[in-house]
């Protein structure tokens, strides 16, 4: 499995980065987390064939989530996509999914492929090629799901969304190879930010300590931090002593 940030920003977007969006590719074939500004060209520009997504997830309904899902579709039907495609939620966010396709009236286009809008329930499994999709409900202001990579039982991934620290997750997923978590701020904002459903780093840190991860990735920074971020990688630190990365946008990152 290898994946690629199409972006790592908060709600606001950094300079070189698009809100937070994540691709997971395995066998040729991709899921898509999140859709931000101009998914079709990114998706391309990473050499990776739009057409060649099997399922997206909206992880919550939060506008920097969701907005380029009707973009995103339009150019798929624009390029003659028709196998069908999957677009997997809770389901407030699969109904503001439905909501953005039919104002777009996209459904009624002619030749339109099929779109099938699948609820996710935490706890539940989701086969994909030969991984296992866990789906974890995150502490966030609105319904938010995170998930977990599993292959052969073993954790490979695990993907925070949007969400404040959650203690209890550690014995419930098990050991992880490498986390996406989130990080909106820094300690000295803690109490605010956890007040907000968002992490700090060292938040991020404690949740790839719990997992006993590898790899800690940070994403989804608050824009007022943007000049900061090599603090974030020293804050985590303080919880988490394996290696800490901040994300490359449109950069593969293979997991062996
Ligand atoms: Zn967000
Ligand atoms: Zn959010």
């Amino acid at each position: 499995m290898r994946f690629a940030f199409l972006g790592y920003s908060g709600a606001v977007q950094l300079k070189g980065s698009d809100n937070a969006s994540l691709l997971l590719e395995r066998g040729g074939e991709g899921l898509l987390v999140d859709v931000g500004g101009g998914a079709c060209g990114k998706l391309r520009e990473l050499g990776f064939d739009p057409q060649n997504l099997a399922a997206v997830l909206i992880t919550h309904g939060h506008i920097d989530h969701i907005y380029g899902l009707p973009s995103l579709l339009h150019q798929m039907w624009l390029l003659g996509r028709t196998k069908p495609l999957t677009i997997l939620g809770l389901p407030a966010a699969l109904d503001t999914a439905e909501r953005l396709v039919e104002l777009f009236a996209l459904p009624e286009k002619k030749g339109m492929f099929p779109l099938e809008f699948r609820e996710v329930a935490p706890g539940e499994v989701y086969s994909w090629r030969d991984l296992s999709l866990r789906w974890v409900a995150m502490e966030h202001s609105v319904p938010t799901v995170g998930f977990q990579v599993l292959q052969n039982s073993q954790g490979q991934l695990f993907y925070s969304a949007d969400t404040s620290y959650c203690p209890e997750l550690g014995p419930v997923l098990g050991p992880t190879r490498v986390v996406i978590h989130e990080a909106a701020t820094l300690e000295e904002v803690g109490e605010a930010t956890r007040s907000k459903g968002h992490s700090t780093a060292a938040d991020a840190g404690r949740c790839a300590r719990d997992l006993a991860a590898e790899t800690l990735y940070l994403f989804h920074f608050d824009q007022v931090y943007e000049s900061r971020l090599a603090e974030f990688v020293r804050e985590a630190a303080s919880t988490f002593h394996g290696a800490i990365l901040l994300p490359e946008a449109l950069t593969w990152y293979t997991m062996t």
